[in-house]
């Protein structure tokens, strides 16, 4: 007898055997999706990850249902991905696939319910009420019916009790199958048969041939017009709609262009209708020609990529990394094999994405959680059929189905936006990319203009290879930063709200000579608090231990960790007083002050409530670009990749507050952020100024902010995590401990302490310990922080009596409602 391992999406750290019939329509293939019964008469979609012959000593295995598709959707290195993923990051496989999967593949989609196969209508029909009769009999008719259906058939509201008799009596069986929702669209293409599209000799032979043959004739004029062949083979390569083909312009007889593909000149094949099109103006840039400096950068990656894995790609911002990445991804091409370039965010990378898709044309798929089902499953198949070559696309691209992998570029690898928070598996997007081109035999290239302190770490350590593009491109320069001491400036009266007159000065002159500027500002809302005058009372979130954020258009007060919003309060609940007022400043409230003080300047303004619509951040964008605002303010949001050659003025609006976060990694952020966002100020022609706002002028990041200068920004700060054991000299797992009880959370998350000081050793465990907001959606919060050396120390076991003692603090009776997320590199 044969049995298959099924990956089930369900929290439990194992896969789950079962028998596989002989009476299946299909044979069972490692990586096929198939039906199960799992747990109390409960249906499931699971993933087959092996096929053995040892039947399970502690159980009897169920049989497999069905299998439910031809093609298996996911491949052996995927599992193997998978694993590898919940051991390190310490969850379930199940977890992962649920990630992993795109949801129009994915498991327990929708509910059906069928007739239970053991019962037997005759012996049982007295039991039935008429409700559950009508069903039944309709159920023997149809076979199954969604769940959402039974109501309409049975005229009923909620039909949610009579399926709950009814599988009670074991009649009917409630099972979760996939949706089948995808259905790709495609079109008839014509290309040019490959013996011609290859050398351009025959095709003077071909016209030779055919100038006796008009409509012939005209008919590879109009193909050639349309598809330029000399630009490269890829264009040729995807051909021309056959409608287009026909239809646009002067017609073509159909049985001339018949004709020409009978005798071998066209061909004719099929092709999905792809989802992203280009506007001609998009396909008319030119092709780039790399910068002397830029070509040397590519030799050294080159180079270092012959010698190690791994290489570091440092190059300042405006440096035109990308265009190096193009050139490594076409010879990937060129050698029919496929490359993945990560991005941290698409919403912040459309101006990349269009250039990667002119560049690369239809070979080029993109893939992000935005995406629709449908758009994911096409991008998944595209990459399994061989259609897609390239991928652009967020963390979650590495789960997509490569065969052939040969090259992963890690855009931007500094950012934060590779790590996945809730829910598990918590992995980092750039370290697993280290991980699956290990798999592939592939080659990484981490790219940024500051790179994290762990990559340059490594870099310094020899085991990157370090290529760095320490010029702009063209003729622009850095910008000039300037620092303005924002408490001098108020005592000489030269601020007006949070504008100082240099700043004010130059975002007028700039608006003045017709150039843009940005305006950075890392709150959004208008001012962060309400308090009350009198006694100093703030109103909080009910749910979370937060403050609640003022945001003036609704004139609300609202949590950010929740949603909770509510009216700003006029009296002090703590002591009546009608004395309310805001403090702070948020990104609303720079744009108000701006209006007041600029009033001639458009001013726009990018941040999450601004965005929240689908494609709202493309518009504002789109309007930055066309020159329809002046100044652009905004969050974090600004701070990465924006490319605009109009921008010349970069505004910091108070550069302090990112300084005292209790993070070991405040530092480090706050150099990226302040040093990304400085660098979308004159990225062409003249130089760009930067004003840099602070209450500390002599505090030496900003001095190293202003110099460019990360080699002494990585000193210090690498001597200091080695000093305190951080990493990347040491590893870190957080423990998050949670419940709805504030004594409940201590209490467990002591017993957890001590289970690790006993087990681990005193040095190793931090806390537990509150964190800065301990209450989080009516949950109380406790943190431990464990921290394991780099090398000398057995991985595996520390984590195995990690997970040893979480199951043991669950067993505790008290402690049933106290939940443990584990945190593997938490950022
Ligand atoms: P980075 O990512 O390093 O900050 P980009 O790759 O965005 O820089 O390049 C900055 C700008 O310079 C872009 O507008 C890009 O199109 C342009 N650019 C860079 N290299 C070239 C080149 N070789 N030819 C033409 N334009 C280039
Ligand atoms: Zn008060
Ligand atoms: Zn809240």
């Amino acid at each position: 007898m044969k049995f298959a391992e099924v990956i089930l999406p369900v929290p439990i750290p194992k896969s789950f055997c079962y028998v596989i019939p002989s009476q299946l329509d299909l044979e069972v293939l490692v990586g096929h999706r198939v039906l199960v019964e799992f747990g109390n008469r409960k249906m499931y979609t699971g993933i087959v990850s092996e096929i053995h012959e040892t039947e399970p000593e502690k159980y009897i295995p169920k049989p497999i249902l069905e299998v439910l598709e031809v093609e298996p959707s996911v491949n052996a290195s995927q599992i193997k991905l998978w694993q590898w993923v919940a051991d390190y990051y310490m969850c379930s496989i199940g977890e992962v696939l649920n990630v992993a999967l795109p949801s129009g593949l994915k498991l327990s989609s929708q509910s059906y319910i069928q007739i239970h196969p053991h019962f037997i209508i005759e012996e049982n029909l007295e039991q039935l009420s008429d409700r559950e009769f009508t069903l039944m009999s309709y159920l023997e008719k149809e076979q199954t019916i969604p769940y959402t259906q039974v109501g309409e058939i049975l005229e009923i509201k909620s039909p949610y009790k009579t399926i709950k008799n009814l599988i009670e009596k074991e009649a009917i069986l409630l099972i979760e199958k996939i949706k089948e929702r995808y259905k790709p669209k495609m079109e008839k293409r014509i290309r040019l048969s490959q013996q011609y599209a290859d050398q351009p000799d025959s095709l003077d032979d071909l016209f030779k041939l055919l100038s006796k043959r008009q409509k012939q004739e005209d008919a590879l004029l109009k193909y050639l017009s349309l598809v330029p062949i000399h630009e490269d083979y890829l264009t040729n390569f995807h051909g021309v709609a056959k409608r287009e083909f026909l239809h646009v312009g002067r017609p073509l007889s159909p049985s001339s262009v018949g004709t020409m593909t009978k005798n071998g000149i066209f061909e004719e094949f099929e092709r999905q209708i792809p989802r992203f099109e280009l506007s001609v103006a998009d396909k008319m840039q030119p092709t780039p020609v790399l910068s002397p400096a830029q070509k040397e950068c590519l030799q050294k990656t080159i180079q270092g990529l012959s010698e190690k894995n791994v290489c570091l790609l440092h190059g300042i911002t405006g440096s035109g990394k990308t265009e190096i990445y193009l050139q490594l991804i076409k010879s990937v091409i060129e050698n029919g094999e496929q490359a993945l370039f990560l991005i941290p965010e698409i919403a912040l990378s459309s101006q990349l994405v269009k250039r990667l898709k002119v560049y690369f044309g239809d070979v080029l798929g993109i893939y992000h959680s935005k995406f629709s089902d449908n758009e994911r499953v096409e991008t998944w198949k595209g990459v399994q059929e061989g259609q897609f070559q390239v991928i652009v696309g967020t963390r979650s691209s590495l789960f997509l189905p490569f065969s052939d992998l040969s090259l992963i570029i890690v855009d931007e690898e500094h950012d934060s936006s590779y790590k996945a928070n809730d829910p598990a598996p918590r992995y980092q997007g750039r370290d697993l990319a280290l991980v699956l081109a290990h798999m592939h035999h592939a080659k990484v290239v981490l790219g940024s203009a500051t790179p994290s302190l762990e990559s340059f770490y490594l870099a310094v350590k020899n085991k990157y290879a370090y290529a760095g593009l320490h010029e702009r491109f063209g003729d622009a320069q850095l910008p000039e930063i300037k620092i303005i001491d924002v408490k001098a400036k108020r005592k000489q009266k030269k601020m007006k709200d949070d504008f100082s007159d240099d700043l004010l000065h130059i975002l007028h002159q700039n608006t003045e000579q017709g150039y843009q500027s940005i305006l950075f500002q890392n709150r959004r809302g208008y001012s962060p608090y309400v308090t009350c005058d009198v006694c100093n009372w703030v109103p909080t979130c009910p749910s979370c231990n937060v403050k609640l954020t003022y945001h003036i258009y609704r004139n609300e007060i609202r949590c950010h960790y929740c949603g909770h919003k509510e009216h700003v309060p006029h009296t002090c609940v703590s002591c009546g007083s009608t004395e309310m007022k805001t403090v702070g400043l948020g990104t609303q409230k720079v744009e108000e002050e701006l209006k007041t003080y600029l009033p001639e300047v458009r001013v726009g303004r990018l941040d999450l409530d601004t965005t929240r619509r689908k494609h709202s951040y493309d518009q504002i964008l789109t309007d930055f670009e066309q020159g329809h605002i002046d100044i652009l303010v905004g969050t974090q949001m600004i701070t990465k990749g924006l490319d605009f050659d109009n921008v010349r003025v970069v505004g910091i609006i108070n550069a302090d507050t990112m300084l005292y976060f209790p993070d070991f990694r405040a530092h480090e952020r706050a150099f990226q952020m302040l040093t990304q966002v400085s660098g979308r100020a004159g990225r062409r022609g003249e130089t760009g100024t930067v004003i840099l706002q602070t209450q500390q002028p002599s505090e030496t990041l900003f001095a190293k902010v202003a110099r460019n200068d990360y080699h002494n920004f990585y000193r210090k700060e690498i001597k200091d995590r080695e000093q305190y054991h951080y990493p990347p000299f040491t590893r870190l797992i957080k423990l998050t401990i949670r419940s709805e009880k504030q004594d409940l959370t201590h209490d467990a998350a002591n017993y957890l302490g001590r289970l690790l000081v006993n087990w681990l050793g005193q040095k190793r465990i931090l806390g537990p310990q509150e964190p800065g907001i301990n209450k989080i959606r009516n949950y109380y919060l406790s943190e431990i922080l464990i921290k394991l050396e780099r090398e000398g120390i057995d991985l595996k076991k520390a984590k195995g009596l990690i997970q040893k003692a979480i199951y043991q603090q669950k067993e505790e009776k008290p402690f049933k409602r106290v939940w443990v997320s584990i945190d593997v590199d938490p950022q």
